[in-house]
């Protein structure tokens, strides 16, 4: 325990679309996954490890939408190119085992998970439809509204990549690999992502949001973590990344003093663990890549 841990007691509410509905990982990994990445499991990160052989790529695909109601016709509305291209550069960076799907599809509820036996990161549409909803109950201005849905549904998708990481290369992680993947999502945004902070923090939102809809009993057993929790942790790494910059976060109140003491430490080992692991499944770059921009 650290100094100045302590309970949350708003840590109430967790939303039933999320915790309960939504798959996140389908399935545990089959033994014929793990017997083909035994060269991933016998590499030990920072260790002259062979180069791992790249054999795959993202795949992205799209599945028309049955309903088409809102800007969610587009998973990323007014820039449709950004999303190809965030794939393409990904693939100029990622070494993977296999080819991995990414696709945005319909599905029977709001939903978002990476399959382990397909090899395949699901984002249903329905899923962008409720953070249309879920936003529009707080940001009025269209555009702003816009923002909000593309920044949660690319913290989504860098989460469910996460666990198709995780699940390629047999990546270990201690403790939930849910706050794992949810730490990659920030950290890509901060690091990768043009105005990637703000898209972090406006991912976060999301959770708030979804833990004052007073709907659903709290899952304490669930594989993720309270979606207060989910809020506070993400903040807490957009913080500590920049202190300068986002003082006002602990000065008007959103992140409470006792847990932004911890927010620079908490970033620089969470950067530095995830530097680690994914390391050797990144190809360098030959030069500077600038930031994506998403939105
Ligand atoms: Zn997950």
């Amino acid at each position: 325990m650290r100094k100045g841990d302590r309970s949350w007691q708003t840590i109430l509410i967790i939303s039933v679309v999320i915790s309960a509905s939504s798959g996140c990982r389908q399935g545990s990994p089959t033994p014929q996954n793990v017997s083909t990445n035994q060269t991933a499991n016998s590499q030990t990160p920072g260790t002259d490890a062979q180069v791992p052989e790249d054999k795959g790529d993202l795949r992205l695909r799209y599945q028309a939408r049955k309903d088409t109601i809102s800007a969610t016709a587009h998973p990323v509305g007014s820039n449709p190119q950004a999303l190809e291209k965030l794939i393409s550069e990904l693939n100029q960076r990622l070494i993977l085992p296999f080819d991995m799907n990414v696709s945005f599809e319909d599905c029977q509820q709001p939903d978002a998970y990476y399959d382990p036996e397909t090899h395949q990161v699901t984002l249903c549409y329905q899923l962008i439809d409720e953070y249309y909803d879920l936003f529009a109950k707080k940001i009025k201005d269209k555009a702003k509204l816009d923002d909000a849905v593309r920044a949660a549904t690319a913290a989504t998708f860098f989460h469910e990549l996460g666990h198709g990481l995780v699940d390629a290369w047999k990546i270990p992680t201690t403790g939930r690999e849910e706050d794992a993947v949810d730490q990659l999502s920030t950290l890509v945004l901060i690091e990768r992502i043009d105005d990637g902070e703000q898209m972090a923090l406006d991912g976060a939102l999301s959770f708030k949001l979804y833990a004052g809809l007073d709907k659903g009993e709290k899952i304490f057993w669930d594989e993720h973590s309270l979606d207060e929790q989910r809020f506070f942790d993400t903040i807490c790494l957009v913080y500590g990344h920049d202190e300068e910059k986002f003082a006002y976060l602990v000065e008007n109140g959103t992140l409470p003093e006792e847990r932004a003491a911890f927010c620079t430490e908490d970033y620089d080992k969470v950067s530095h663990a995830w530097r680690q692991l994914l390391g050797p499944y990144l190809k360098q770059p030959t030069e500077p890549r600038p930031k994506l921009k998403l939105r």
